[in-house]
């Protein structure tokens, strides 16, 4: 059975450095630019290897990037809602989260005359009432939570948890959860921002565990989705994108190995798993193998 690859890259240009880490410093902010620098030559590789990606552009990128995200757009790579200024949602009220649901909405429409199906939480943070939300607005799938590796889930609303009882799941809801996780991130491998975030290895020790989750992945989870989220600004120096090349070429000397758009991926498992004869109860499915799946 077919192992399905997603390759995505959040485009948070200076975004990251505004929302994220709250920076005022020109310099700081100005390593966002480079972002815009690395998008044609990403989309250069994946026109080269004839592969469709997802791209997740917060509204704040949109507007100041507009040409780009058509570009994007227009060489037939999704687009996903990345929030507006990569802001924590958990740091607004509902009427504030609301509204930079919105901003990040009207920018993609502007910018590009594009209404993502998609979305991914800044940094993958999220308040209470992202899920809830995201129903309401009337997302496909969600792809900021780490319940699970390469199987999807419905996400759910309304758990309830505190420190002092048992874990309350809350109902599925008709979204699809295409989880992350950090592993899969080259921001924490790769960038340096303080002593906190102190990345920067060699890619061949990224290469190395990419491939050994993706070669996991083949073995074990068919049907399932392997996912790399990627950041313009970090996978764009050189040195990097050589060791991305060599990823992809390794993934498509492999039978049955399909890269997908997020939304594509999304489309088909909610087709093959309806939510209706998912269980509604009791915590995540298995998550090793994808036996419900029939992709
Ligand atoms: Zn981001």
């Amino acid at each position: 059975m077919t192992l399905h690859c997603g390759l995505t890259f959040d485009f948070d240009a200076m975004s990251v450095w505004l929302g994220s880490y709250k920076s005022r410093n020109p310099s700081m902010i100005s390593r966002g630019e480079f972002g815009a620098i690395a998008v044609p030559r990403i989309l250069d590789l994946l026109k080269k290897h004839d592969l469709q990606a997802t791209f997740c552009v917060p509204g704040h990128t949109a507007l100041a990037y507009p040409d780009l995200v058509r570009r994007i757009d227009a060489e037939g790579h999704e687009i996903a809602h990345h929030g507006w200024v990569h802001e924590n949602p958990a740091d607004f009220s509902e009427a504030e989260e609301r509204a930079n649901l919105d901003r990040g909405l009207d920018a993609l429409q502007r910018a590009a005359g594009v209404r993502p199906r998609g979305y991914r939480s800044p940094s993958w943070d999220f308040s209470t009432r992202t899920i809830g939300l995201l129903l309401e607005y009337g997302f496909t799938y969600d792809s900021s939570l780490m319940g699970a590796d390469f199987t999807p889930y419905y996400a759910r609303r309304d758990d309830a948890f505190d420190s002092l009882t048992p874990y309350h799941f809350g109902p599925n809801v008709d979204i699809v959860e295409l989880p992350v996780t950090w592993l899969m991130d080259d921001f924490p491998h790769f960038e340096f921002v303080d002593n906190d975030t102190f990345g920067l290895s060699a890619p061949s020790k990224v290469q190395e565990i990419w491939q050994a989750e993706f070669d996991y992945a083949y073995e074990n989870v068919p049907g399932g989705l392997y996912s790399i989220t990627m950041h313009p600004q970090v996978i764009g120096r050189g040195h990097r994108l050589m060791m991305l090349e060599r990823l992809i070429l390794s993934f498509k000397q492999r039978e049955d190995v399909r890269f997908t758009r997020m939304i594509d991926y999304a489309d088909a498992w909610r087709s093959a798993n309806p939510l209706a004869q998912w269980e509604t109860s009791g915590a995540p499915q298995a998550t090793n193998g994808c036996g419900r799946d029939t992709l």
